[in-house]
């Protein structure tokens, strides 16, 4: 498969060529370096010494131009190097036609200006260098450089300007032309220092040489400077002799080895060497200049050394300050939301508390609320993290326009929030609940939809609750808790409720309650909005505790549930409800009942059976029964409840979707699943004809619509004045419940008529 050179081997063949050039330039040097150590002092030759090294850096420099050829990026530093280089050799050829035949040339000469040209060009050379390999170094770290480079700039300034104020001699030209030597070569080696101290990890093998090159030819210089000085011996004519084509050679070299990219990984930080050697002969050339004779411009870059370190000192101190700052507000910042953390209210806290029990300091009061939104994980679970992380954000602004600036609010984790209220008393903390809560109900607009949340709110007090920042958070956490459970927006800490030890106590109460019994029934009636008649009752559980009084059940059914005892409750309530129901129809009143029933209730494999069995012995037909289930309990098992949902309905009972609307169960679900009837939540309906913006109502007249769509009867339920049941009749609900129409009471209580005021109502509308 012989096909001749393919791109690569030429582009490789290409790429050689040059290397092959400065072999033999290298062999060249070499041979020229013995020859200089053989040669004795007056076998000089103008032949060899003048004109052939003159050709050797000619060559050296072209070869650099030929890099500049080079392909288009990277063209820079090859051009400006080799324009140096250039006119240094330039410069040699010129300095040797001069001396042709042993004359002296005269200074400055034609020379001199290619010579001088050579510095400004490095110069740019190492400059770009630089900047190709950093692109962004911290000020301190530029004045590393810059210490280092002056450091060394004076060290070389102490040799190279005393000797030129002691042989320098002629006219004005003449010394300036001798001292723009040494300061050509003072400005490269504290460039090439500076820049070597402030490229740690990223010198490239390139910075190495060129710089390393550099260093040899300010070297050299100050070398030949001495030595003119001096008088003349061997080595120093060896040394004069090989120092400049070696660093030219090198020089030209540099720019063909690969340069390297910035790196994006953060390297590690310069190191202190080069800066401290540099600001230690600073220290040297001032502390040795008080005793002897150093020239003003080595005491001059002294001073300006130790000026830099100052001024870097200073630099470094302000970043170390703000660095500190930064670290700590870190710590106690939340990353998502921008609000404090755990840890700032933890330190709070506790600082509150390490004063409290410090005698000498007056008491002080402190509140705590405790946030807890709403089904956020079903937000989070619809719309996607995103969506849910945007909302977090948004509730710091939001939140924060409600309180005082003396109030804190921290994001406690996960979707929970916590505020935090110094010297107020309980009634500011449940105004700041209160307005949180409106807060809230706002939707909140996010990416591609818009929703709206609620939040239950839990409140402890210090000292009055806790005399710790853990009891505290605890206290506020079970009232929070009980918030949620009653759907209410917030609760006050009460210990007779919420206690650790009274708990344990009410479970065993609530145990011999359940085996004795010891429970009541009340009835809520519902109204049908279109004839204005009494049309069901909803079923809802009372334990008339001795010392108590009525517990509501959402304050035990969540103990109930802990201590296994729901099933047997649920037992009680459908067998209690529906011997009522029997002893109306006996009675010739036929009112269906709706009983509530927990998803553990309805998931239970003896469930269907349990209610068929209870019907049949009551002998009641079973459309006389409703089971309530609320959405969000629904939606956590979706699968296994709309089975058992089917089974109710096909066996004729009814089955409602209770608190419809506090969750986010999507229409595509609602198909699914065979209820007969939805029961708005009683966060839509209250507050419906307040000040707001109209959108309520149409939502709940968009949610009739829907539920009708679907076939389902709606109920309306928390209706508390003629206004709301108007307007609810008038946007086609079906049925109502309210205390408006009537309070949950016992059965012996319950007016079977149909209400009055609903009789009212209706003709309102009409
Ligand atoms: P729910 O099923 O949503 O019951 C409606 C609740 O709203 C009842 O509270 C009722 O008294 C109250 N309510 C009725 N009309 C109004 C009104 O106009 N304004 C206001 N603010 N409230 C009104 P209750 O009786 O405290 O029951 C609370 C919850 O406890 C019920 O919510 C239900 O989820 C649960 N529950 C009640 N009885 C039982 C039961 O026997 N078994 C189960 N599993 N849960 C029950
Ligand atoms: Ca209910
Ligand atoms: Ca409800």
């Amino acid at each position: 498969a012989a096909q001749g050179p393919t791109p690569t081997t030429r582009a490789n063949t290409v790429s050689r060529a040059p290397w092959a050039a400065y072999a033999v330039l290298g062999a060249l040097l070499a041979a020229y370096f013995v020859s200089l150590i053989v040669r004795r002092e007056d076998q000089q030759s103008q032949l060899l010494d003048g004109w052939l090294v003159a050709i050797f850096e000619v060559t050296a420099g072209g070869l650099c131009l030929v890099r500049a050829l080079g392909p288009r990026r990277g063209r820079a530093i090859p051009l400006v190097v080799g324009l140096g280089l250039f006119a240094w050799a330039i410069g040699d050829l010129l300095l040797t036609a001069e001396s042709a035949g042993g004359a002296r040339p005269p200074t400055p000469s034609p020379a001199d200006a290619f010579y001088l040209a050579f510095y400004p060009l490095m110069y740019s050379a190492l400059v770009l260098l630089m900047r190709r390999q950093v692109r962004k170094l911290a000020p301190a770290t530029w004045m590393d450089g810059l210490v280092a480079g002056l450091g060394a700039a004076g060290v070389c300034a102490c040799f190279a300007f005393n000797t030129i104020l002691h042989t320098a001699g002629g006219d004005a030209a003449a010394v300036a032309t001798n001292v723009a030597y040494p300061i050509g070569d003072v400005l490269l080696l504290m460039l090439v220092v500076g820049g070597t101290a402030v490229l740690p990890g990223r010198r490239s093998r390139q910075w190495l040489l060129l710089a390393g090159a550099c260093a040899l030819n300010a070297v050299g210089d100050t070398y030949n400077l001495f030595q003119a000085a001096l008088g003349d011996s061997h080595v120093g004519t060896v040394i004069n002799g090989i120092a400049w084509p070696t660093s030219i050679l090198a020089i030209s070299i540099s720019v063909w080895l690969r340069p390297s990219g910035s790196s994006l990984v953060p390297e590690r930080a310069a190191g202190f060497l080069l800066p401290g050697l540099g600001a230690c002969a600073g220290l040297a050339i001032l502390f040795v200049g008080g005793l002897h004779g150093v020239g003003p411009v080595a005491l001059a870059l002294a001073t300006a050394t130790l000026v830099t370190v100052g001024i870097r000192m200073g630099l470094s101190m302000r970043r170390l300050r703000s660095l500190t700052e930064k670290r700590h507000r870190q710590a106690v910042t939340d990353e998502l939301t921008g609000l404090g953390n755990r840890r700032q209210m933890f330190g709070i806290l506790d600082g509150f508390f390490a004063d409290q029990a410090d005698v000498r300091t007056p008491e002080r009061h402190l509140a705590f609320l405790f946030v807890d939104l709403d089904h956020f994980k079903e937000i989070n679970d619809s719309f996607g993290h995103s969506a849910g992380d945007q909302l977090l954000r948004q509730l710091g602004p939001r939140l924060l326009s409600t309180l005082r600036s003396t109030d804190v609010l921290v994001r406690v984790g996960g979707d929970e929030l916590g505020v935090i209220v110094m010297d107020n008393d309980a009634e500011y903390a449940v105004t700041v609940a209160e307005r949180l809560t409106a807060k809230l109900k706002e939707p909140f607009v996010l990416d591609e939809v818009s929703v709206r949340i609620s939040a239950s709110i839990g409140i402890a007090r210090a000292p009055a609750d806790a005399v710790d920042s853990a009891a505290l958070l605890r206290c506020a956490d079970l009232a929070m808790y009980r918030a949620k459970l009653a759907a209410t927006a917030f609760e006050v800490y009460r210990p007779d409720l919420d206690d650790g030890g009274n708990r344990l106590r009410l479970v065993e109460e609530l145990r011999a309650a359940v085996d004795n019994g010891a429970f009541v029934l009340h009835f809520q009636p519902q109204v049908d909005l279109r004839s204005g008649d009494l049309c069901a009752v909803e079923a809802l559980l009372r334990w008339p505790h001795p010392r108590l009084g009525m517990v509501p059940p959402l304050d035990f059914l969540p103990l109930a549930e802990e201590a296994g005892l729901m099933q047997r409750l649920t037992t009680l309530v459908l067998d209690r409800a529906l011997a009522q129901c029997a002893a109306w129809q006996t009675g010739g009143r036929r009112l269906p009942v709706a009983v509530n029933v927990s998803v553990t209730d309805l998931l239970d494999p003896g469930f269907i059976d349990l209610v068929t069995g209870l019907l049949a012995r009551h002998q009641l037909p079973s459309s006389s029964l409703t089971i309530e289930i609320t959405e969000t309990t629904i939606i956590r098992d979706f699968e296994a409840c709309m089975v058992v949902i089917a089974q109710l309905r096909e066996r004729g009972l009814g089955v409602s979707i209770d608190d419809f609307g506090a969750g986010f169960t999507s229409l595509a679900y609602l198909r699914n699943l065979a209820v007969s009837e939805l029961k708005l939540d009683r966060t839509f309906i209250t507050g419906l004809t307040g000040e707001g913006d109209g959108r309520d109502v149409a939502l709940v007249r968009a949610t009739i619509e829907l539920g009708h769509a679907l076939g389902l009867r709606v109920v309306a339920e928390g209706i508390e004045d003629r206004a709301t049941l108007d307007l609810l009749s008038g946007v086609g609900c079906d049925v109502a419940q309210g205390y408006f129409i009537s309070r949950p009471m016992p059965a012996d209580d319950l007016v079977l008529r149909r209400p009055r005021r609903v009789i009212a109502a209706r003709r309102a509308v009409a």
